[in-house]
């Protein structure tokens, strides 16, 4: 029997695992997806995130893989530069955007390099299995079952094991949804990485320079009932007539690159319980994070960190399972402020955003006195990176 099932090997399962068979405990990890390429995986790594990453002794898989830091954040209101703030904003490194796909593959290169690791990958899990009300594995969906001392449902937003434990997800309402496109880089960003935020009209968008060499990302936030046939939009037209000249003219110039998009629905929410007997939720299956200033990933990274802390000495003493079940609820409770107050924080910033692409006179307003008003705006914005940025807790890996 596993010791731990982990189900999903995103960002939180690929790391808990790599963390856990580094300290002896033997771990099933499965995956849906064939390869990690296919699934849309975001970039941004605050320097929370890249701490927890330092913690886990994974920083020199950094140095290997694609990777690019930020520069500046930048603001553009009806055409107007609002303003700039510089990385690393006080902190002791910048916004790093990474490439996930190796990140995930190099964590799990890593793991097999022990006995009691194992991948189960292009296998989606199906059901729980129980045991005297008690999760006691997993079935999968080519029908083999797997026994667990411990199942842990990192399968992000959508989570199956989250479903089928009967953990509910309170969903903050949803109102906005993404349209994911990449193209052609202009040596602009290549040699300052900005990511800018630009609103125009009732339309936004960000863009800046990804990991991988030669990419620009572009984030277009549509309204979730906006029934636009994107597909046949003329996007480099669109953007342009929202960008300063210089970036007007790149899209121009390089229409023919903008890839087609995928769109992404942003779910956002909270369990109120992330357990129930032999099983625990971690990352977006426990906490579906919004895109908004780049948390999903940090955060969940902090969980791990948690979570092992947690669960690590449990293991080592081979404890029972009603003192593994009580831990749950103590991983939970050392989570929760940070996760609560991440989202608050990233409500505040999504409702600023969206104010201002709805309502023509507060857009006009800020224009005309962006001059005077600058500074305080700046400032403000700047208050509420710093937690959203460094993290709001805590964390330290202690095992
Ligand atoms: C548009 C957008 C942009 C974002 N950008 C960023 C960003 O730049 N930085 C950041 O920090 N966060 C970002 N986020 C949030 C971030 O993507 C998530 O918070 C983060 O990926 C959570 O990691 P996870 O491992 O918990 O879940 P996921 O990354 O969703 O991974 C879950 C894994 O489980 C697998 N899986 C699902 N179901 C099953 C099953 N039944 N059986 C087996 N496997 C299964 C999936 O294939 C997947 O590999 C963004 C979110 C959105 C929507």
């Amino acid at each position: 029997m596993a010791q731990i099932v982990i189900t999903g090997a995103g960002p939180t399962g690929a790391a808990l695992a790599l963390l856990l068979v580094k300290r002896g405990i033997a771990v099933i990890l499965i995956e849906a997806a064939k390869d990690f390429h296919r699934v849309f995986r975001g970039e941004g790594l605050m320097p929370s995130g890249l701490d927890a990453l330092e913690q886990m002794g994974l920083s020199t898989i950094l140095e290997r893989i694609p990777h690019r830091q930020l520069d500046a954040w930048e603001f553009i209101v009806g055409g107007k530069w609002l303003f700039r703030v510089e990385e690393p904003m006080g902190a002791d490194r910048p916004c790093t955007l990474v490439l996930q796909p190796p990140l995930l593959e190099a964590m799990i290169a890593q793991a097999q390099a022990y006995p009691g690791f194992e991948f189960i990958q292009g296998v989606s899990v199906k059901d729980l299995l129980w045991i005297n009300h008690r999760v006691a594995g997993v079935t999968l969906g080519d029908g083999r079952e797997i026994s667990a001392e411990l199942v842990i449902g990192t399968d992000g937003r959508n989570s199956v094991v989250r479903q089928r434990a009967g953990l509910q997800l309170v969903r903050q309402p949803k109102d906005v949804d993404i349209l994911w496109f990449k193209l052609a880089a202009s040596p602009r960003f290549a040699a300052n990485n900005v990511f800018y935020s630009i609103l125009n009209k009732d339309c936004g968008f960000s863009i800046f320079h990804g990991a991988e060499e030669g990419k620009l990302h572009l984030a277009w936030v549509m309204s979730a009932d906006d029934r636009t046939d994107w597909k046949q939009t003329k996007w480099a037209e669109v953007f342009a007539s929202l960008s300063p000249s210089w970036m007007a003219e790149h899209f121009r110039s390089h229409a023919g690159t903008i890839e087609t998009p995928i769109r992404l629905s942003v779910v956002v929410g909270r369990c109120p319980s992330w357990y129930a007997p032999g099983v625990l939720l971690l990352g977006d299956a426990a906490h579906p994070m919004s895109p908004v200033r780049a948390q999903g990933i940090n955060v969940a990274l902090r969980d791990v960190i948690v979570a092992a802390n947690h669960l690590v000495p449990l293991f080592h003493a081979e404890a029972g399972h009603e003192e593994i079940d009580a831990a749950l609820s103590r991983i939970q409770a050392e989570r929760e402020p940070e996760i609560i107050r991440a989202q608050q924080l990233q409500i505040e910033e999504a409702a600023q955003g969206e104010q201002l692409r709805k309502n023509a006179l507060i857009r006009w307003l800020l224009i005309q006195l962006a001059p005077l008003v600058r500074k305080r705006i700046q400032q403000s914005w700047l208050k509420r990176q710093h937690e959203m940025r460094q993290g709001i807790t805590q964390v330290h890996l202690t095992v």
